[in-house]
């Protein structure tokens, strides 16, 4: 069977961006292989976060998970935090990595100068986290990582390190390949429709939250900025705001971009966002129903115990090969 591997910083409630760029594909991946999801903690704290909303942000994204379908009899779910080896690995990578094939990622441009503009120290780690994202991957010997394709650049590095890795010491890493959903693979900014929609936005109506009441949805997407034209029409260039509303109903209705183009043929941008907004509350209901059932149980930290228990044990095995390819420590 495939390995396969995504993780999700706990950074805020996820969006519908993360939802249908990444998440909504993870149920139907565990059922085509070994699937691991994480919930990459250790990430999220490239970026300053408050301890307490950190920790509840770690249990709400693990409820969330299982809320979207993940079924723990199936996949592993585990918290990057609880297996040490992720920062073991993180370590040994950087010392692959070059500064110049840091500084070119996108990510790192777009966070450090978000940071510099609200006068936030640019952390360290923002710059060498792609490493410990290449370890999170590596460890688990994965063949396939379904991310949204903002995430390209890094999973192109995490090769070219694995290869580097591979190459320079020992035959250690399985070379990964990236899975990008066919649908919405980069969901857009309800206010910007030219950004990608984050969870860490700090403007709340340019994201829908997957824990967002239908009053919420309806009010954000009835003032997500489109244009002049009043005609539904997909046009990613010149409609970007209109063109995202028609990806996010084809996403999760699974249908095309013709056919809700269809559905609102000679209607005007207040019932086509009155629309939109439906599908998203109802698709929403059931998920918000299960989480909200999930969130204070018990049977919550069994399946993280369990997981974290599971990835422990491969990612040890990996560390283990790692520090023998590298020469580190007595050997075993
Ligand atoms: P942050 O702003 O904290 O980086 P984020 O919204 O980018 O949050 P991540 O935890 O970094 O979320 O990414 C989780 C998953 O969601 C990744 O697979 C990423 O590629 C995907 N993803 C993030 N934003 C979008 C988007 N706008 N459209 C499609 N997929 C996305
Ligand atoms: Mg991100």
């Amino acid at each position: 069977a495939k390995r396969i591997f995504s993780g999700v910083q706990p950074t805020g409630v996820i969006t519908l961006g993360n939802y249908i760029g990444a998440i909504k594909q993870f149920p139907e991946l565990q059922d085509q292989g070994d699937a691991i999801y994480c919930i990459v903690d250790q990430h999220a704290i490239t970026i300053q976060q408050d301890p307490k909303e950190l920790r509840s942000n770690i249990r709400s994204l693990a409820a969330m998970y299982i809320a979207v379908g993940i079924d723990p009899e199936k996949s592993i779910l585990f918290i990057q935090s609880e297996v040490p080896a992720h920062a073991q690995a993180g370590w040994m990578l950087q010392c692959v990595t070059s500064i110049g094939e840091l500084e070119r990622m996108t990510q790192f441009k777009d966070k450090s100068a978000k940071a510099a503009g609200t006068n936030e120290t640019v952390l360290a780690a923002l710059l060498t986290y792609p490493p410990l994202m290449a370890g999170d991957i590596l460890l688990y010997n994965t063949d396939i990582v379904p991310v949204g394709d903002d995430q390209k650049q890094h999973i192109e590095l995490t090769r070219d390190i694995a290869e580097r890795f591979n190459k320079r010491y020992k035959k250690t890493f399985k070379i990964p390949d990236i899975a990008l959903s066919k649908a919405g693979r980069r969901i857009k900014s309800l206010q910007d429709p030219t950004k990608k929609m984050s969870k860490s936005d700090a403007n709340a109506k340019a994201t829908i939250r997957l824990l967002d009441t239908p009053k919420q949805i309806e009010k954000k997407i009835k003032s997500a900025v489109t244009d002049s034209e009043g005609i539904v029409r997909y046009d990613k260039e010149n409609k970007p705001g209109v063109s995202n509303l028609i990806d996010i109903e084809a996403a999760l209705t699974n249908s095309s971009t013709e056919d809700v183009v269809a559905k609102y043929d000679g209607k005007g941008y207040g019932d086509f966002k009155a629309g939109v907004a439906q599908v998203v509350i109802d698709h929403l209901a059931p998920i918000q129903a299960r989480y909200n059932e999930l969130i204070d149980s018990e049977e919550l930290d069994r399946i993280l115990d369990e997981g974290a228990e599971k990835a422990n044990a491969i990612a040890n095995a990996t560390i283990q090969r790692m520090e023998d390819a590298m020469g580190l420590g007595r050997g075993s």
